[in-house]
């Protein structure tokens, strides 16, 4: 390209296809704007009903250099009704697989954009497995993408190439061994979660990269290393992608609209002192059952503790009955604790804004990777409760390789986020993790100090000359070598 007679450098073009779940969606159309950022052209694909959030939450970035293109989805054909196009808004297991079914269906429409006009490269959510085939097509490399750090990958990869492990799991706790830290899983995943996900692992190592939302100091460095090593295959990491947010406005508006107030938030944790308010999410598509969120309500009262609950819309509906209410919250909760003492928040949270606070003091979290990634770019100290998918994985890393939170003491590994659970947390345990890391104390001051330290950590890394900001400059240098030494096989 020649800009006034001056040579410019011709921008990669970029092609981003996410899955359609908040916590695969939201993380890489952060990256994706990391790209806009460095005057890369980037083509985000999408449904109408993400874009219409996009089109606000990425509001800030240049509509130069980034732009939504639209497919349409599926709906007739998979029986959901209009609109409902992302896993966050699917109500029960049965809508969640007609979900994943028209988001395959979006295979051919994404063809057809991309042969007639390829780009040079395709970066692609990890479900999408037919990515690699069409990237051979048109002879670009694929990058691939799957929301989850390379601590987690790499445990998958050990299971994955190691199928005799499996049965280790049968036995109780044990060391994962050949692993380049000690970690003791004391559960284990489903089968059929490890059926689906091992496919889809096989192949995105087939592919010529993946794009990690992590920085590389939580990782670890040994942890890249046996990575690669194992599989032949390189990690990039860009994140933590939430850093990119750096207002109010941009972090009010990343992912949903929110259903409180950003001055009501913002005011109510003005009034708080520092580290002294506990701040409870389960993420976007977790499902706790009314006698879980009794339990939750029952502890959190006993501890005497600030809180801001995140609860689904469906549960905490502002004009549900006496009796519906009940159910989930001790009679006279509402009169006692909410106000000066505690939020409860309705529907979607503006979890990064909420995070950056410094009145938030713990998160007790489901242990989703863009949660925890998000309270480690906030120097937040968590409170680990995983459910389903990568989530206990995520935990050990949290606790037992970084020491930056407590386990409330979760061990049932389910399917699936809608998954009735046989046992419940007791109130008892999770007002005891509540108090290991809110009351203060020896313990709690030693989590804190490593937390904030991984946030500086995690700020240096996406600041200039940092690890995520040296590894996007190496990656955009990368793939024009790549585009410039065509054809590409
Ligand atoms: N999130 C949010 N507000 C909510 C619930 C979720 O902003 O009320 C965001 C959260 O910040 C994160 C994503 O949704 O970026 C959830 O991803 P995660 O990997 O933590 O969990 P998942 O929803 O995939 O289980």
């Amino acid at each position: 390209m020649e800009l006034e007679g001056v040579e410019v450098e011709r921008p990669l073009k970029l092609h981003f296809i996410p899955f359609l779940a908040p916590g695969h969606m939201i993380p890489l159309c952060d990256i994706a704007t990391l790209f806009a950022c460095r005057a890369q052209q980037v083509t985000i694909i999408t449904t109408p009903s993400n874009a219409k959030f996009l089109n606000k939450s990425l509001s800030s970035a240049n509509p130069l250099f980034l732009r939504i293109h639209t497919v349409d989805f599926p709906s007739q054909q998979v029986g959901l009704p209009n609109g409902i196009e992302s896993m966050s808004n699917t109500p029960d297991p049965d809508s969640s697989g007609k979900l994943y079914r028209g988001a395959m269906l979006l295979h051919e429409q994404i063809q057809d954009f991309m042969e007639a006009d390829p780009p040079d490269c395709i970066i692609a959510d990890f479900m999408y497995t037919w990515v690699n085939d069409l990237a051979t097509k048109l002879h670009v490399p694929k990058l691939a993408f799957n929301g989850f750090s390379l601590f987690t990958v790499s445990l998958m990869e050990t299971f994955r190439t190691n199928p005799s492990l499996h049965s280790l799991t049968d036995s109780g706790s044990f060391v994962v061994p050949n692993f380049p830290y000690h970690i003791t899983l004391c559960s284990r995943p489903p089968k059929s979660y490890t059926g689906f996900m091992e496919p889809l692992l096989e192949k995105e190592v087939k592919s010529n990269g993946l794009i990690v939302n992590n920085f590389a100091e939580l990782d670890g460095e040994e942890c890249i290393e046996h990575y690669e090593k194992k599989t032949g295959h390189k990690a990039w990491h860009l994140g933590p992608a939430s850093l990119i947010r750096k207002t109010v406005q941009e972090k009010a508006e990343r992912g949903q609209e929110s259903a409180v107030s950003v001055h009501e938030c913002l005011s109510w944790l003005n009034s708080k002192r520092d580290n002294t308010v506990l701040y409870i999410c389960f993420g976007s598509i977790c499902h706790y059952s009314e006698k879980q969120l009794y339990e939750i309500a029952c502890a959190i009262e006993a501890s005497g503790h600030k809180f801001i609950w995140v609860v689904p819309e469906k549960i905490g509906k502002e004009d549900e009955s006496d009796e519906e209410k009940e159910k989930w919250l001790p009679k006279g909760f509402e009169e006692k604790n909410i106000g000066k003492q505690g939020l409860i928040i309705r529907g979607w949270a503006p979890q990064v804004l909420i995070l950056s606070h410094p009145a938030v003091g713990g998160f007790m979290t489901h242990c989703g990777w863009n949660s925890t990634v998000e309270a480690v770019g906030a120097g937040v100290p968590m409170i680990t409760w995983p459910v389903h998918g990568e989530q206990f994985y995520n935990e050990k890393l949290i606790t037992e390789v970084r020491g930056i939170g407590v386990e409330v003491g979760a061990t049932e590994w389910c399917l699936t986020s809608f998954a009735e659970r046989e046992t419940l947390v007791t109130r008892d345990s999770i007002e005891k993790a509540v108090r290991r890391l809110m009351d203060g104390g020896d313990e709690a001051e030693k989590i804190r100090r490593r937390a904030h330290e991984f946030r500086e950590k995690a700020r240096g890394a996406v600041q200039e000359d940092g690890s995520s900001h040296k590894n996007l400059s190496a990656l955009i240098d990368e793939l024009k070598r790549l585009r410039d030494r065509k054809p590409f096989e």
